[in-house]
């Protein structure tokens, strides 16, 4: 081992300028020994389990682990380097092998089970008892009480699963990178923005070729759908794009068809291994929603009310193709196109004419402002801290009786080797061991365009509202009072949950009031005007009942794809499912060729199986708790100490209904996102 090896200190920050690449796997490799030999330890004492002994040590063992492998998962996503891949992929397979271990191990399981049937257990609080009912629940669907035939099966599944889920991804990956288009003549370009026509510029020229290329990689192929004058250019574009992995491809083997088949009957088997009838109750097992039917309700409900608010966009856009384009029908690949000259029509926004109002250290400002209002947070800078990038900044956040809270790191511009997108991460989680408080600390990651010169960063309003968000998962997060770490902050909160303090944030990007918080012209200090204020919101809800009702049959899709499976269901069964979803959500029909259920990666290679749905069931709750504010006042600081106490400083130590109905005093409603989103009836 190389000494000393700064991810093993553990007292304070992490050393983040000290971590080399040569640390990774010796750091990881010595701590999972360690916490192996603890855990054999503990299971061989002998003695009856008690919370302290036994619960609080794994607790305690498995923060410490995390707290090693936050930095180093950490640096892999925003300052990656050739030299950190290898030993991060290694230690990758090392921690997946060591959890899947402790997963599917039967002593610890009887021990969570000894203690829950101890008179012990009457001693316990709560949140004692949700961490103990949680572990019994992962145990289960992790198939730790399956007799030993069984558990083999169930692993076979698993690791076959895992398995097709790559496969599908790589299908997708290796179809989607086989089509490519060239052209030499500029005119077939004609309507494409400058940016999407200099990156069809730089795809040829690393492709070896003079001119311009369009891939299928959604960089080159949305602006190409708004924008790209040539009708049959757009529709070869669409065809290619819907058709990709599937029968209709050049290569047979990328074919997803029969790679989704293989994946339902194997998760429909999984499911009914643990005594689930279907692998929607499997996958809803985990989350705040309590069964398909009660998802398909609130789905087919949802898609009801938007479907008279989609059939108007959709004949708001014919007629203005018609009217103002002499189109006479309107087809799917002309959808994003019109949309986009519509768009132009009626609102004249540009992105351009707001991000002069929003300079990154102003906009930073008010969102402190607004959270001081609402919580009475205090936030504070904090030099010489070490980070892994001089643009990185170190902030403390203390509430209204001057307690320290916790900390964030911020790391706002995008660079070479950081990936991309916006999000929040996990680097210390609260928890308490007697009088010794350690306090929780975040990554906010965004990825603005840096300043320029003596030009701030100016953000577009889509980015402030992401700020906003990211600011919301970091304040559940940091202001949680749990002390047990597994579900403290934003640990152990259910999938369908965790985007409620995120999403209800975003909402105050869109009032005047806190907007004159936070909006400035980073010349004049001129406040947002009037006029571009109307805009602005009047541009919010363009189209919304289209949107709506493509996430609904997405989400109706996936729903029913997974509670309404019977073995030897094939591939005109997935199609028949998804036309007959289509027949009553969709108000603009797909041609025969499209396949898109190819490509939903979301439920065949990412985690939203049977859980699509999490995206409209969270923005009711957030619209929801957020009609709250509107009712009693934006700034209402009962309304905020109700949301803090409730919601935020919970995190998953109680079911999130409860938690719901705690700040709110009844059940969710969907009046609220209705109304926000311009679909009152
Ligand atoms: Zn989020």
């Amino acid at each position: 081992m190389i000494d000393p090896n700064p991810l093993l200190e553990r007292d304070g920050l992490p050393s983040f300028s000290k971590i080399q690449p040569d640390h990774i796997l010796p750091a990881l490799t010595h701590m999972l020994a360690d916490n192996r030999a603890a855990i054999a330890q503990l299971l061989a004492s002998g003695t009856a389990y008690t919370w302290e002994n036994f619960v609080q040590v794994l607790e305690d063992l498995d923060d410490r682990l995390n707290q090693l492998w936050s930095p180093i998962s950490h640096l892999h996503h925003v300052v990656d380097s050739e030299a950190m891949r290898a030993p991060y992929e290694a230690c990758l397979a090392l921690l997946s092998a060591y959890r899947s271990e402790l997963g599917h191990n039967q002593a610890l399981y009887a021990g969570y089970r000894a203690l829950a049937d101890s008179p012990l257990y009457a001693q316990l609080d709560d949140t004692q008892r949700k961490i103990i009912a949680n572990e019994l629940r992962d145990f289960h669907l992790a198939g730790v009480d399956l007799p030993p035939a069984q558990q083999a099966r169930f692993t076979e599944i698993q690791q076959e699963l895992s398995r097709l889920a790559s496969k599908f991804g790589q299908n997708l990956l290796d179809a989607t990178r086989a089509w490519q288009k060239h052209f030499t003549d500029e005119q077939r370009l004609a309507g494409l923005p400058d940016s999407a026509k200099a990156l069809a510029r730089q795809q040829a020229e690393q492709a070896g070729l003079e001119g311009w290329l369009l891939t299928l990689d959604l960089p080159s192929y949305l602006p190409a759908m708004n924008y790209l004058d040539d009708r049959a250019l757009r529709c070869e574009l669409y065809q290619a794009f819907t058709t990709r992995a599937s029968e209709q491809g050049t290569e047979a083997s990328w074919d997803n068809g029969p790679v989704i088949t293989e994946i339902l009957a194997l998760r429909h088997e999984l499911a009914q291994l643990l005594g689930f009838s279907q692998y929607a109750d499997y996958s809803l097992a985990t989350k705040m929603a309590e069964s398909s039917p009660q998802v398909l309700d609130f789905l087919q409900d949802l898609a009801r009310r938007a479907r008279p608010f989609g059939e108007r966009d959709l004949a708001e856009l014919r007629d203005f193709a018609q009217t103002q384009h002499g189109i006479s029908t309107l087809h799917l690949w002309d959808v994003p196109y019109y949309s986009e000259k519509l768009r132009l029509h009626r609102y004249d926004l540009s992105q351009q004419d707001l991000r002069v109002y929003f300079p990154l250290p102003r906009v930073l400002d008010g969102l402190f402002q607004v959270v001081k209002r609402l919580y009475g947070l205090r936030i504070e800078a904090q030099d010489g801290v070490d980070t892994w990038h001089p643009s990185v900044q170190f902030y403390a956040i203390y509430d209204a009786a001057g307690e320290l809270r916790g900390h964030f790191y911020l790391d706002p511009y995008a660079r070479p080797g950081k990936r991309g997108g916006a999000w929040m991460g996990n680097c210390r989680t609260r928890k308490r061991r007697g009088a010794q408080l350690q306090n929780p600390v975040a990554y906010l990651v965004c990825n603005f365009s840096p300043p320029v010169g003596d030009t701030p960063a100016l953000l577009t309003h889509a980015e402030v509202t992401t700020l906003f968000h990211e600011f919301g998962h970091g304040l559940h997060h940091l202001l949680t009072r749990i002390d047990h770490p597994s579900v403290s902050g934003v640990g152990g909160v259910a999938w369908d949950a965790v985007e409620l303090p995120s999403q209800i944030m975003e909402n105050w990007c869109w009032e005047r009031e806190a907007l004159d918080l936070l909006a400035r012209h980073y010349q004049t200090n001129e406040a947002l005007p009037a006029a571009l204020y109307e805009k602005m919101r009047a541009a919010r809800n363009f189209q919304a009942g289209l949107f709506a009702l493509r996430q609904l049959e997405f989400a109706l899709f996936d729903l029913r794809l997974h509670s309404e499976y019977a073995p030897g269901a094939d591939s005109a069964w997935v199609q028949t499912l998804l036309d007959e979803v289509r027949q009553t959500v969709a108000v603009l029909i797909p041609p025969a060729f499209n396949r898109f259920q190819h490509s939903f990666s979301h439920i065949f290679s990412g985690g939203y199986a049977a859980g699509y749905y999490s995206y409209k069931w969270a923005e009711v709750l957030s619209a929801d708790a957020f009609a709250a504010f509107e009712e009693e006042g934006i700034f209402n600081p009962d309304t905020g100490r109700r949301f803090l106490e409730a919601v935020l400083e919970l995190g998953g130590s109680r079911e999130p209904l409860a938690l719901f109905k705690a700040f709110r005093g009844r059940e969710p409603q969907i009046d609220a996102l209705l109304r926000h989103t311009g679909m009152q009836s």
